[in-house]
């Protein structure tokens, strides 16, 4: 169990293969019910039981991601790395596929089937009709979305309980990873006024005062905006 006991609900849950709790848990936080999210918890949890890899968040287990849709989502709640605690690594390549693995680059790659995931498609296609009107051409009434929510979470429910062995595929791998995540000081921005971390500093100031071209990931992918790649 993890050293803060923050996530021993989360590690629980894993261990007794509780796959609907973990499933709303990570849909607290995505928003919605959709089989890229199930396909990321079932993902992260197999991971985790694999390589026994409770932990407290402090880098010891590193997720190198290669999306940042839905999957990730699940991948994030089941796993523990995340965004925001720097155990969360983004290749921008657009695959719903990850990589867990321990500080010394040891660990395990999975993928999904994608002929596997076609055929549970094909097996729903009422929940497929309504996903193309209420999400792709956003025109569901209100009774159409309620009817959808529904469908969305059976639909989840139903790819987890597919499973993994027949949905997910593993590798086991060693990745490069990148050395702890230094602390950096808070600078003051002479020109703002607001504090910064100190590693981004472009000529003594901050980024948006100095102007810099500044990476941003949004749904297109990682970006400096005044590069004009879209
Ligand atoms: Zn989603
Ligand atoms: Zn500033």
């Amino acid at each position: 169990m993890g050293v803060m006991g923050a996530r021993d609900r989360v590690w629980a849950m894993i261990g007794r293969c509780d796959g609907e709790g973990l499933l709303d848990l990570a849909a607290s936080i995505h928003g919605h019910y959709c089989p890229g999210l199930a396909l990321g918890v079932l993902a992260g949890a197999e991971l985790v039981r694999q390589l026994a890899a409770d932990h407290a968040g402090m880098e010891d287990v590193i997720a190198v991601v290669e999306t940042n849709n839905c999957f990730s989502d699940g991948i994030q709640v089941t796993t523990g790395c995340t965004f925001g605690n720097n155990a969360l690594v983004y290749r921008d390549i657009g695959k719903n596929s990850v990589t867990l693995a321990r500080r010394d680059g040891d660990g395990i790659r999975v993928t999904y089937d994608p002929v596997a995931m076609d055929g549970l498609r094909r097996r729903a296609p009422e929940f497929e009709a309504m996903f193309q009107l209420v999400v792709r051409e956003r025109r569901g009434n209100e009774a159409d979305l309620i009817r959808y929510s529904k469908l969305a979470r059976e639909n989840a429910l139903r790819v987890l309980n597919t499973g993994s062995d027949a949905l997910l595929r593993f590798e086991v791998t060693s990745v490069e990873l990148p050395p702890l995540s230094p602390m950096h000081d808070t600078l003051i921005c002479g020109s703002c006024g607001e504090a910064f971390m100190a590693s981004r500093a472009v000529d003594g100031i901050c980024g948006d005062c100095a102007q810099a071209d500044i990476p941003c990931l949004d749904g297109r992918g990682i970006r400096c905006p005044g590069n004009s790649k879209t």
